[in-house]
């Protein structure tokens, strides 16, 4: 079905912030409308998210640039086209641009339509969002996997100033046997840990991901509360419930090459940083370490892989920002054996689906992410189903913006029992 109508507009992201926004128009009349994530701690090598940088709006975040070339600029050469070619769509995006980082039109404007035809597309065939993404993948569409959330329940590093220099702290259920269990089982834990932290006297209040964001003094106290939390609610540590960190590594990287723990008031070499995650995984059940490294630290990555890459998900998220080029020098490398997943850091569908299926060749796993500014656009959690990765990580059980996704998921679960 012919697209016939594209139009975009400003709307605000979870942080208060402006993102783009874009309605499709199907030739029948029938509408779809997307909104892109925007994050905070972003890697160098990300695709461009176009700001207007005029100070006289929203301290210069505006994006009416970015919904000007929408609406001006990709909007004629779409126009017409059919809504089901995606992959021609985003090249004749990506053409238009013709940057590298996508800079002339910004990747903000480029994925919030790319998003929106493949709902298009989903909507024109009558058929699910995750079930047309599935499509999309070449996967089997009669049976799904569905992901192991990795809820993030103790905000830090530039989600949460004065918090942990470790940026996040997960919950990953692998134990459960369902969505709704896992959901379920992080929310217990969730508000058990809330419980543990006011009795001990620390704040309950949350961070962009909705989850506490306590002065707790070091990087490790935040690993013991949450076992603690585990139990509370009558899970076992390590086989119900494991734990995931994204350290986001890069933020606390310093000009001369070392990590500096501001919060501890130490700095380490990319080696004693390695051993400290050692040390953490000895003592708790920890089996993922996202961006443990900084971007560039690629023997470091490599470092952290050979010595514990055969017990954690060694995770990179800005070190391959959803770049297939950035990606293939880590499997070339043997970096790391996972990639997170993140559209608006490449800015395409098309563009996304190539960096799962490298990494899937390889034997990667590939965990498909929020942003820590989202929106109530629940795109990604029918695009993890139809990718069939396993894996998603979309922030706490708090915070209506990261809600949304689970509350998707659930609902894709019960449609699909229903089945
Ligand atoms: C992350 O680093 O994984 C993340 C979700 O944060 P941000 O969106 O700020 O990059
Ligand atoms: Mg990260």
């Amino acid at each position: 079905m012919k697209i016939s109508q594209i139009k975009a507009q400003e709307v605000l992201d979870s942080r208060g912030n402006p993102t783009v926004e874009c309605d499709l128009t199907l030739e029948n009349g029938m509408t779809v409308m997307s909104i892109v994530p925007s994050g905070a701690s972003t890697g160098v090598h990300e695709a461009l998210e176009l700001r207007d940088g005029d100070a006289n709006r929203y301290l210069g975040k505006g994006v009416l640039k970015a919904v000007e070339n929408i609406n001006t600029k990709i909007a004629p050469a779409i126009i017409g086209m059919d809504v089901e070619n995606q992959e021609e769509i985003d090249n004749k995006m990506l053409e238009l641009d013709g940057t590298e980082n996508k800079a002339n039109l910004g990747a903000n404007a480029i994925l919030s339509v790319s998003m929106a035809c493949v709902k298009g597309a989903a909507l024109a065939k009558g058929i699910p969002l995750y079930q047309y993404v599935a499509e999309l993948f070449g996967n089997d569409t009669t049976s799904y996997k569905m992901p192991v959330p990795m809820v993030n329940v103790l905000n830090g590093g530039k989600h949460a100033i004065k918090s942990s220099d470790v940026q996040e702290y997960m919950f990953m259920p692998i134990g459960a046997n369902s969505i709704q269990q896992s959901v379920q089982w992080c929310a217990e834990c969730f508000h058990n840990l809330g419980k543990i932290l006011k009795e001990l006297g620390f704040a309950t209040s949350v961070g962009d991901e909705g989850g506490y964001a306590p002065s707790l003094g070091t990087n490790e106290k935040p690993l013991e509360l949450m076992v603690q939390a585990i139990e509370k609610s009558g899970l076992t540590p390590g086989k119900d419930m494991a734990l995931g960190i994204d350290a986001a590594a890069s933020e606390f990287y310093t000009e001369d090459g070392k990590y500096n723990l501001a919060s501890e008031g130490r700095v380490l070499t990319g080696e004693e940083l390695v051993d400290m995650y050692a040390g953490w995984i000895e003592k708790y059940p920890l089996i993922s370490i996202e961006d443990g490294l900084s971007e560039d630290d690629w023997d470091g990555f490599k470092k952290l892989e050979e010595k514990l890459g055969d017990k954690i998900m060694n995770v990179g998220d800005d070190l391959y920002v959803t770049n297939v080029k950035r990606l293939e020098k880590g499997i070339e490398m043997h970096a790391s054996n996972s990639i997170l997943i993140k559209l608006n850091q490449i800015g395409s569908v098309t563009e996304t689906i190539n960096a799962i299926k490298m990494a899937n060749e390889a034997n990667m796993h590939s965990i498909v992410s929020h942003r820590s500014g989202e929106t109530e656009d629940t795109f990604i959690a029918d695009f993890v189903v139809g990718a069939g990765t396993g894996y998603i990580k979309t922030g706490s059980m708090s915070r209506s913006e990261r809600i949304a996704k689970y509350n998707r998921l659930m609902r894709i679960e019960r449609e699909l029992e229903s089945k």
